[in-house]
């Protein structure tokens, strides 16, 4: 990994979204790039440099990550300092130098203004954090947002879910053009509910406000940046317990004051004396900051859901929503990407299913751009087998992987069809450490010395029933009968 070199000063204005140099780290195909676009969302011109720079300093292959950012392959020793200049020239370099979080929050495509806000927030509070480790990682979505399942998916440090806003913004929040604009403004005083990751899941509770929020994010972010922890869920449920009591202390004490909130009409200790305003805020916040019992519908529900194909927006508008197929997205997909979403007048959101979602004033523009972007190999379908297989570059891009997952991820997902059907999902990982999808499968295998390790209803660092050739394990597949359990096709006795 090569360190970081500022290019510019630090100063509050260039503290944004500022020039600085990537970071690439080693893989089995050289160095990797990761590039993290702010809140997610690229221009078309950004995704061009992203293609462009893929090729000049990388192999041309891309990985559109779960944390829906990229990377790019293939670096070298001597093109990383010109690709991180190249970078930065496009508006992508990274925001902080101390190897802490260059994008803290993961937001869905299609986030309305209030989640917008709620999460550039967050980004300002993580910059001012010291020794925040490295993968913190602050979700944010509106309650009923399509991307749920996928987000829920990320294994968030803090999961906020902001209540009554709608899950697609509209029409005139999506023709503003920037991602400043949709961000900048004061945040709705709408409640909210935040979970905080622990050893034993996720702990939900109720905020009255999303400036509650704010501060609590804020407290819970410092106290994981202290704790040694590297994600929130390390800490142990005691010290995850006084972090929440430490979260109540902070509110009553310190009423939450962010540049970015407005005061909501009915927010206590707003008027008054000193006294009785804090005095209200504690009892207004020992009200709101309640253990929520139900956690969002989607909780638990595992795997990444695909949402592909057009959507109706409800107003005239709608949206396209494509995957990467296994993430992997070549740079002259990108440049297509990129090509329509000219032609639409669209800025790229990147999903957290590894894909991308573009936005059109018209069904007909949306269309023409869905086949265009099939032709050019991504997912434009939720239909599409791809959709039900997961898999990690493996063999050659990454030195820990014996087997051509990509390839026979692409193989597996169509002989794997008739369990898709059914709902199944599948892993193809190059090695037991599961990058794509570490929780449990349906079904996974598991790269070991060229062969594949099969485990069934398990994570890739399970056991494996049996070990086979890859072309032995599709022959048992198409072999099953797929209305039978997926033990039977792999079992070791007759
Ligand atoms: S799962 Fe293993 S082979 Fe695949 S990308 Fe991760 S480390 Fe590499």
């Amino acid at each position: 990994m090569t360190a970081l070199r500022r290019v510019q000063p630090d100063t509050p204005h260039r503290r944004g979204w500022c020039p600085s140099l990537a970071r690439p780290m080693p893989t089995g195909d050289g160095l990797l790039a990761r590039v993290h676009p702010p809140l997610g969302i690229l221009t078309a011109g950004q995704a061009r440099a992203v293609a462009d720079a893929a090729r000049r300093f990388g192999n041309g292959h891309i990985d559109v990550t779960a944390r829906a950012n990229l990377q790019i392959r293939g670096v070298t020793e001597a093109t990383s300092s010109p690709l991180a200049a190249f970078l930065t020239e496009a508006g992508l370099g990274d925001r902080r130098d101390d190897g802490g979080p260059q994008r803290l929050t993961l937001t869905p495509p299609l986030a309305g203004h209030d989640v917008m806000a709620l999460a550039w927030a967050i980004e300002e509070i993580g910059l001012e954090i010291p020794g925040l480790p490295a993968k913190t990682l602050v979700a944010v979505e509106e309650a009923g947002s399509p991307f749920a399942a996928s987000l829920a998916a990320n294994d968030a440090d803090i999961r906020i879910v902001l209540d009554n806003t709608a899950p697609i913004p509209g029409r005139a929040e999506r023709q503003r053009s920037t991602i400043r604009e949709r961000a900048a403004g004061a945040m709705a005083a709408g409640a909210c509910r935040v979970a905080l990751a622990g050893p034993d899941g996720l702990a939900w509770f109720a905020c009255k406000f999303q400036e509650d929020a704010v501060s609590v994010v804020d407290v819970a972010l410092r106290s994981l940046a202290v704790s040694g922890a590297r994600r929130m869920r390390d800490l142990p449920a005691t010290e995850r317990n006084g972090l929440i009591r430490a979260s109540r202390d902070h509110l009553v004490r310190v009423p939450p004051v962010h540049p970015t909130l407005r005061p909501h009409p009915e927010a206590p200790g707003r008027s008054g004396g000193l006294e009785r305003g804090l005095q209200e805020t504690h009892l207004a916040l020992e009200a709101s900051f309640e253990a929520a019992d139900a956690a969002p519908q989607d909780e638990g529900a595992g795997g990444r859901t695909a949402v592909c194909g057009v959507i109706d927006l409800g107003d005239g508008g709608t949206a396209l929503a494509i995957d990467s197929p296994f993430g992997r997205c070549g740079a002259d997909s990108l440049d297509r990407l990129a090509d329509e979403a000219e032609g639409l007048a669209s800025d790229i959101h990147l999903s957290p299913s590894r894909g991308f979602v573009l936005l059109s004033s018209h069904l007909v523009g949306a269309e023409r751009a869905q086949d265009a972007l099939a032709k050019a190999g991504f997912i434009t379908t939720a239909h599409d087998p791809r959709t039900a297989v997961a898999a990690c570059p493996g063999a050659p891009a990454c030195a820990s992987g014996s087997t051509a997952t990509l390839a026979d991820a692409a193989r597996l997902a169509d002989v794997f069809r008739p369990f898709a059907e059914r709902g199944l999902r599948a892993h193809v990982s190059g090695c037991a450490k599961g990058c794509a999808h570490p929780a449990a499968a349906d079904l996974t295998l598991v790269g070991v010395a060229g062969l594949y390790g099969i485990v069934v209803e398990g994570a890739p660092s399970a056991l494996p029933a049996t070990q086979l050739t890859f072309e032995a394990a599709l022959e048992r597949l198409r072999r099953a009968d797929p209305s039978t359990p997926l033990s039977h096709a792999f079992r070791t006795t007759p």
